[in-house]
């Protein structure tokens, strides 16, 4: 973006920080994958039985042929391994844990995609690709993703 004050030096650039309140609808099918957890504890995907790809977190379309897989709902495991983690060493009021903490993509039995979540009971140093985990469920009612509080190892 051009400047456009006669002279540069009467122009002001203010550093600040905004809040964004914001919601967002999750969807059909995020909703149904969300009380599936809420109120059965269990884990669902969507599959693709031309491909033979079972999407968690669930889609709407296959990614490989792009059919519509919205209604063909199946059970996954609650157990899984992770594929791949980072660990998060920074404070911000917007994570979900407090620094340090472990974000991991966990493929879950029965699943061809990973599920990006935390992975908590563990310390950072011990984590590993190829680690067993299964899935802790929050007590209450959550109605977001954390309904799926944590995995842990097995
Ligand atoms: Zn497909």
């Amino acid at each position: 973006m051009t400047c456009k004050c006669e002279d540069i030096k009467d122009c002001f650039v203010i550093e600040a920080r905004m809040a964004l309140p914001n919601q967002y609808f999750v969807g059909r099918i995020g909703s149904k994958w969300i009380i599936a957890m809420r109120d059965k504890k269990k884990l669902t995907g969507l599959k693709c039985d031309k491909c033979n790809i079972t999407y968690v977190p669930p889609r709407e379309h296959c990614n490989k042929c792009g059919a519509t897989i919205a209604d063909n709902w199946v059970d996954v495991g609650t157990t899984g391994e992770i594929v791949n983690f980072t660990i998060v060493n920074y404070n911000d009021k917007h994570l979900p844990k407090k620094a340090p903490y472990i974000l991991g993509q966990i493929k879950l039995d029965g699943a061809d995609t990973p599920l990006t979540h935390i992975v908590a009971d563990v310390d950072p140093a011990d984590v590993h690709v190829g680690m067993k985990v299964k899935a802790v469920f929050a007590e209450g009612p959550v109605n977001t993703l954390m309904q799926l509080d944590h995995f842990e190892p097995v």
